[in-house]
């Protein structure tokens, strides 16, 4: 028989098709598992009652019981209509204000009655009081009053419209608890709950909706945050194993002439980190096995240097290398360091772009399905299907947030067996969220900076100071140094965020007048020539300044830039923030990243800005950003929203729990891979519909 939990909302009593309908589309609830899988963000302690002389604005949700003292409608110039209700509990008075369901109300709040009043108090010319409050009549025996703890549920305007506020929504819960209460079944096996000492699903699908104490729903909250992060991690670590069990992987065990050449040839010494990273992904090409590696590294940590040599070490075995990266000026750019890099070795290498013209487009097709072009390096356009190696043993994928899983995918197909992957990062993740991120990718990190960087002075800034910010950037471009000076480009608001670029382009250039001073401009509303033109001009020396998005200029490298101005500061997330201040300080001399903001600025932009300007460690700031803005948001990541579905459990702060959590899915794993043990198999359910709902992240694993 069908499991109850998995019926369509609208058969529960309360919705029907419309309701359900609205539950679908403002919380993604379709059936009764996820009406019971939505939880309350907060809650309110409904046996507690406080009079109204105790009653101040700051305090959050309270509950009063007062008797109505008067009604009356007024009404304001615009013609709109209110209702004025003053309730008195004997300590005080306090006004109910309300703006809709005026009829409603009037028929039904009757003077001299006691109510249970339910709201947020706020201050009112002199008076405290309420808007639209929840008032429930006192003794007839209302679900919420008087009952200890009561949950507040996520909402949005839509729903409050189509009638479903928090106590309605409480109903339905209680309802679909009460229908399935016999199909709640477990899905963790005894063994497990024992040892982890876990409160059963159904008490704890209970207690999370409807806790008979903070006891009780701290177990329950417990229990269910161990289930969210146990099936993510037995659902990544199974198609771990599976890939490690089955899927061949070219074996690359020759360190041969080019990589000798190079590396002797390099121009610095490499850090222990870099060294430690090489030696981890050699024992990945020699394993077997096909390597599928995220590749961690601070901006400026020397990730483009490790992904080169290993590209060599798969060409020296014979076979071709890629590098794919998100925008054209990244690709040029690591084409022209690894053209250098490669100097002395007979590496053939080429570049392949959206822009690169027809006819040399079709040579390097030819040239790459030879194989006499060892090392490709492009964008998006190396996973078009016209794009056919003859070898491919290693795909590497700069700034990876930046590509779909989807895409990686693409690139895996490529060759038989797949290609050994690498993907470096430089937003600094945090390994425990790493681990349940990319819980199928081993990890490897560069915790090292090339030595004689100096830290890069941050200066908060705003309108007041601009002068002077302008007349620092001129002294140091008198220096000799050069200037980035980067506006936010965030999707929605495209067309308003070039708006503002031009009209900063057209004050720098009024401010930094020609000759003396040279401005370059790049932004994605550019043909690729003239992107081109001028970030050569400004890469060569030639141009003093780089008026840019922050979306064109991720990764670029121009050492003598010693200046980065982030113009609306605020509107950057901190690991963003974090990655265009790596644009400078990579030179021994002294940097400055300045942040532009307006004069008033929310709570979090106000961190954002502090942190920013007290730390440079990218791991400690990327927690920072976690904790503030909470995993969902990891931003950049396009993987997020998908594989991060955790409702109650957060990896920074329940870090302690992720580690008992990976163990236990770990010893499992160890010795039932394919979870085929009868003790075992009612986990599986759980794990392929995680791994429906995740469809994507299991093609690339
Ligand atoms: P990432 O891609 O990690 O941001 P890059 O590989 O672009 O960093 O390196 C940043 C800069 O540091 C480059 O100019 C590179 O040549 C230089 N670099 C890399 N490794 C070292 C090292 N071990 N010592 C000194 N400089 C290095
Ligand atoms: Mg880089």
């Amino acid at each position: 028989m069908a499991n109850l939990l998995d019926r369509d909302i609208q058969f529960l009593p309360g919705t029907g098709p419309k309701r359900a309908a609205v539950l679908a589309k403002e919380m993604g609830i379709y059936t009764f598992r996820d009406l019971l899988h939505t939880f309350p963000y907060r809650y309110i302690d409904r046996s507690r009652i406080y009079s109204i002389s105790d009653a101040v604005p700051s305090m959050s949700m309270i509950q009063i019981r007062a008797r109505i003292f008067s009604c009356s409608i007024s009404e304001d110039g615009r013609h709109r209509k209110r209702l004025t209700v003053t309730v008195s509990d004997g300590t005080g008075k306090m006004e109910l204000v309300f703006f809709q369901g005026i009829k409603w109300l009037m028929e039904r709040l009757k003077p001299g009655k006691e109510y249970i009043i339910f709201g947020k108090v706020s201050e009112f010319g002199n008076s405290l009081n309420m808007v639209h409050p929840e008032m429930d009549p006192v003794n007839e025996g209302s679900l919420n009053t008087g009952t200890g703890l009561a949950g507040i549920y996520p909402s949005t305007e839509n729903m409050k419209k189509a009638g479903i506020g928090n106590k309605v929504f409480i109903k339905l819960v209680r309802a679909a608890l009460d229908i399935c209460c016999t199909d709640i079944r477990e899905t963790i096996p005894h063994k497990i709950i024992e040892a982890h000492s876990l409160m059963p699903l159904k008490d704890a699908l209970e207690n999370i909706h409807f806790p008979k104490s903070l006891h009780e729903l701290a177990k329950a909250t417990r229990r269910l945050k161990f289930e969210e992060l146990f099936f993510l991690q037995l659902a990544m670590l199974k198609q771990k194993y599976i890939r490690k069990s089955f899927s061949k992987g070219n074996v690359m065990p020759k360190v041969g002439e080019s990589f000798n050449i190079c590396y002797n040839s390099m121009p610095f010494p490499l850090t222990n980190a870099q060294k430690r990273v090489i030696k981890e992904i050699r024992n990945d090409l020699v394993s077997g096995k096909q390597m599928n590696r995220l590749l961690q590294g601070d901006v400026g940590s020397g990730k483009t240097a490790v992904s080169l040599l290993c590209a060599l070490l798969a060409i020296d075995n014979g076979f071709q290398a890629c590098l794919m990266a998100p925008t054209e000026v990244l690709a040029a750019q690591h084409y022209n360091s690894a053209i250098k890099f490669f100097g002395n070795s007979k590496v053939r290498t080429a570049l392949l772009t959206g822009s690169t013209k027809t006819k040399e487009r079709n040579h390097i097709l030819e040239e790459l399905e030879d194989g006499s072009i060892d090392m490709i390096i492009g964008t998006h356009a190396l996973i078009e299907e016209k794009v056919v190696f003859r070898r491919l043993g290693l795909a590497i994928i700069d700034e990876q947030h930046r590509f779909g899983v989807e895409q990686r995918s693409r690139l895996w197909a490529k060759s038989v067996p797949s290609p050994h992957i690498l993907v470096m990062t430089a937003t600094p993740i945090p390994r425990t969220l790493a681990m349940t991120i990319y819980g199928d990718l081993d990890v490897s990190v560069i915790d090292e900076m090339p030595p004689g960087r100096k830290p890069v002075k941050t200066i908060h800034s705003t309108e007041a100071d601009r002068q002077r910010m302008y007349a620092f950037l001129k002294s140091q471009i008198k220096e000799g140094r050069q200037v980035f000076i980067v506006y936010p480009l965030i999707k929605e608001s495209e067309k308003m965020d070039y708006k503002n670029l031009q009209e900063g382009y057209m004050n720098i250039i009024g401010e930094f007048k020609a000759p003396e001073y040279i401005t370059a401009v790049v932004h994605g509303k550019q043909k690729n020539e003239d992107k081109a033109y001028d970030m050569n001009l400004f890469a060569s020396g030639k141009a003093h300044i780089l008026v840019a998005t922050s979306v064109i200029e991720v990764g670029v490298d121009v050492p003598n830039a010693s200046v980065i101005v982030i113009e609306s500061a605020e509107r950057f997330g901190l690991s963003q923030l974090h990655q265009l201040r790596g644009r400078v300080g990579r030179d021994s001399d002294k940097s400055y990243c300045i942040l532009m903001t307006g004069n008033r600025l929310s709570k979090e932009a106000r961190q954002r800005i502090e942190l920013m300007c007290s730390t440079q460690d990218g791991f400690e700031l990327s927690e920072a950003d976690l904790k503030m803005r909470g995993p969902g948001d990891l931003e950049g990541t396009q993987q997020s929203g998908t594989l991060l579905d955790l409702k109650l459990a957060s990896p920074v702060k329940d870090n302690e729990l992720l580690r008992e959590t990976e163990k236990a899915a770990s010893e499992i794993l160890e010795k039932d891979p394919e979870l085929s043990e009868p003790e075992n198999r009612i986990m599986e359910e759980t794990v392929s519909r995680l791994r429906h709902c995740r469809t994507d992240y299991s093609e690339i694993s």
